[in-house]
């Protein structure tokens, strides 16, 4: 009968050093330790690269506005800008399709109206009152996440009014909303609702009602007051800027 040697001390030194070398080399446990620069929802991450993208309204009006989006979002967040690589997808004639209602697939979907703009934060999940996300066939169930974007802020003027203080034209105030938006869809929460955000700042935004995620997480980084999603920073800045760390995380949430 075959009978292995028993190993020798070195052999199982060796060996401890070779599997540590295996867990530092390989990114699927680098993600495990290594913490988010940004504060984002890490149960709406989208695990794809690929986000279908789509309007509630007919596509008739305001086809200005919606190409402005849909370049702004590229630029500053899609692949074609280089800080993700996340693709919004668009049809062959590169635009973002009207919904279709009756097929629920996840995607961000988007509704114009002259309210203060708003998205739901990440990917979203058929839940129960508790928050648990419902199975099907052992497979949690996704919903589209709604976002509202405003291209006439006529009724909503604190927005614009925001906008044009900063020196934004309506064009820009447009684009910049639909970033910050854009990111909220793909799992950034309000930077200053931190725990460790300036206090300053976290007792402004306080008594606001705002959503804080269900598993939200920025590890061991820093507070970031540069960040597009930091309302005690200025986020309506022409051109628009995506703070370092912004542009850092939209990389590294693809690892999580
Ligand atoms: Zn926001």
């Amino acid at each position: 009968m075959l009978k292995y040697k028993p190993a020798t001390n070195f052999q199982l030194v060796f060996f401890v050093f070779l599997t540590g070398v295996f867990f530092l080399i390989n990114p699927r446990v680098q993600a495990q330790f290594m913490g988010p620069e940004a504060y984002i929802d890490r149960e709406g991450v989208w695990k794809s690269k690929f986000i279908a993208v789509c309007w509630e309204q007919k596509p008739d009006k305001y086809i200005d506005q919606r190409r402005f989006v849909r370049e702004a979002v590229a630029t500053y967040i899609g692949s074609e800008g280089g800080n993700s690589k996340y693709i919004f997808l668009e049809t062959e004639e590169g635009v973002w399709p009207e919904c279709n209602k009756d097929n629920h697939v996840p995607g961000i979907w988007i509704k114009i109206r002259d309210i203060t703009p708003r998205s739901q934060v990440g990917r979203q999940y058929v839940r129960d009152a508790a928050g648990n996300k419902l199975k099907l066939k052992g497979e949690p169930q996704s919903l589209p996440t709604r976002m509202i974007l405003n291209f006439e802020f006529e009724q909503t003027v604190s927005v614009k009014n925001l906008c044009f203080r900063s020196g934004l034209n309506l064009k820009e105030c447009i684009e910049v909303v639909a970033v910050h938006e854009f990111l909220h869809a793909l799992s950034f929460l309000h930077e200053q609702l931190r725990s460790d955000a300036d206090p300053e700042c976290k007792e402004l935004w306080e008594r606001k009602r705002d959503v804080i995620g269900y598993d939200p997480d920025f590890a061991e980084t820093d507070y970031d007051p540069d960040s597009i999603m930091n309302y005690c920073g200025d986020i309506y800045k022409s051109p628009i800027q995506l703070s370092n760390t912004d542009k850092h995380m939209l990389i590294k949430i693809m690892e999580f």
